[in-house]
């Protein structure tokens, strides 16, 4: 029989036995022990990994705004509400693991952010996500159905969020879900319909459940739920709801309120000097009901805030002031090759122009740019040596004449 010492403690494989055996002060083990010990060891990690909950950082209203500025450029009213809102939704998150029997039950305030596509709804609400540390995904509400029908059960907005959140239910359950063109499930004309309409209320009405607070059973691969499927419970309680949607129209709906109210209430005078150009500032819940949100979805949704629209200098500002604005990225991608570029400022201005002429608002001017660039970003590496590169105005309008988009016009 073979001495202890040529065995390994663990299994008792004798040295032949194994490929390796390794010497430690008063055993061995073999190569078949280290493996299962390293199967163990990554299961148990990513055990713990699951249990740890990633501190998120709550901010005071005031700094929250301040991180916002980084990133987006102006709609001051809705960071003001935003901050004001997300601060008191995770401070409620943080009291409620302290509170007693009897204390003041905060409710969550889910959000509704009106405005043109664009306007960088969804680039508020994501900001505020990774300021927080928090699991963050978007849903299209045009893709939700009713339960069996065809198209995405509401329950998969909660499994994307689980996959966000690397199937941690906990911090799913503290996570942000931005739902866009919630206005496209509104319901159309006035009357409440009496035949199920799959794409409009009964969409409102799945909804509700999962907004207000509830264990939704979550199919963890996404997908529709079918019975044989493990299902994983997410309470939705704790999940921030930020929407967002173009409401076109709905000017009209809260120019009519505000023109009723002055003729009801004459003593009223706050509303004498109305704005006409920024109506949605006056936006309240009742003109969600009036556009055709269901009354008790537009309940869940407390807040409501307005993103105005991109004028010239806003547009001029989110070229360059962002924090990773585009001029600054592509800055950088050429100072990667060692050339410096530079950019004249009617070249910037030029592009700002084609966004506003072509109605492509903030997103067009990625596409404008990388039209005009692309040349350059071909050519340009290659070359042995590096000189500075100045965008002028003369460059950017020739370059523009050759892009798609500009056949586009003439066509
Ligand atoms: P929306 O959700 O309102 O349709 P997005 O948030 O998707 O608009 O905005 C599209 C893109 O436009 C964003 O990725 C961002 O680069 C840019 N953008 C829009 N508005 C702003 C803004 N106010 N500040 C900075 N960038 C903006």
């Amino acid at each position: 029989m073979a001495k202890s010492a040529d065995r390994c403690s663990f299994c008792g494989r004798t040295r032949r036995e194994s490929r390796i055996l390794v010497a430690g002060l008063e055993g061995h083990i073999c190569d078949n022990c280290i493996q299962q010990a390293q199967v163990i060891l990554t299961e148990e990690l990513a055990n713990d990994k699951r249990k740890e909950l990633p501190d998120f950082l709550l901010l005071k209203p005031i700094e929250i705004k301040k991180y916002l500025d980084q990133f987006v450029i102006g709609q001051d009213e809705a960071k003001k509400v935003l901050a004001v809102a997300v601060y008191n939704h995770y401070k409620r998150l943080a009291h409620a693991k302290e509170a007693k029997e009897g204390d003041v039950e905060i409710e969550k305030s889910n959000i509704v952010i009106v405005g043109e596509t664009g306007t960088g709804k969804t680039l508020l609400a994501r900001t505020v996500a990774k300021m927080l540390n928090v699991p963050f995904c978007i849903a299209d509400a045009t893709a939700l159905t009713e339960a069996g029908y065809v198209g995405e059960d509401v329950e998969s907005i909660l499994s994307r969020l689980l996959q966000v959140a690397d199937y941690n239910v906990e911090a799913a359950e503290r996570g942000i879900i931005f739902i866009d063109e919630i206005d496209k499930i509104a319901r159309k004309g006035d009357n409440p319909s009496i035949t199920r309409d799959v794409s409009g209320e009964g969409v409102q009405q799945a909804l509700l459940k999962m907004l207000e607070g509830a264990i939704v059973n979550v199919p963890p691969q996404g997908g529709r739920k079918h019975p044989e499927q493990k299902m994983i419970q997410i309470n939705t309680q704790n999940i921030l709801f930020i929407t967002g949607g173009a409401f076109d129209g709905i000017e009209k709906k809260i120019a009519n309120r505000l023109q009723t109210n002055k003729i009801g209430y004459k003593a009223d005078r706050k509303h004498e000097n109305i704005d006409k150009e920024n109506i949605l500032e006056y936006i309240t819940p009742v003109d969600l009901k009036s556009f055709g949100l269901i009354p008790e979805l537009v309940g869940r949704l407390p807040i409501v805030t307005f993103m105005h629209t991109l004028d010239h200098d806003t547009l001029r500002r989110i070229l360059t002031e962002p924090k990773n604005s585009l001029i600054k990225q592509y800055t950088k991608l050429f100072e990667l090759d060692k050339i410096k570029v530079t950019f004249e400022e009617d070249a910037l201005n030029f592009i700002v122009d084609k966004a506003i002429e072509f109605k492509l608002g903030a997103r067009g001017l990625r596409s404008i740019l990388e039209g005009i660039m692309n040349d350059a970003m071909y050519e340009l590496p290659s070359k042995t040596t590096a000189k500075p590169f100045h965008v002028t105005a003369a460059f950017v309008e020739e370059k523009f004449r050759k892009t798609s988009m500009a056949r586009l016009k003439v066509a």
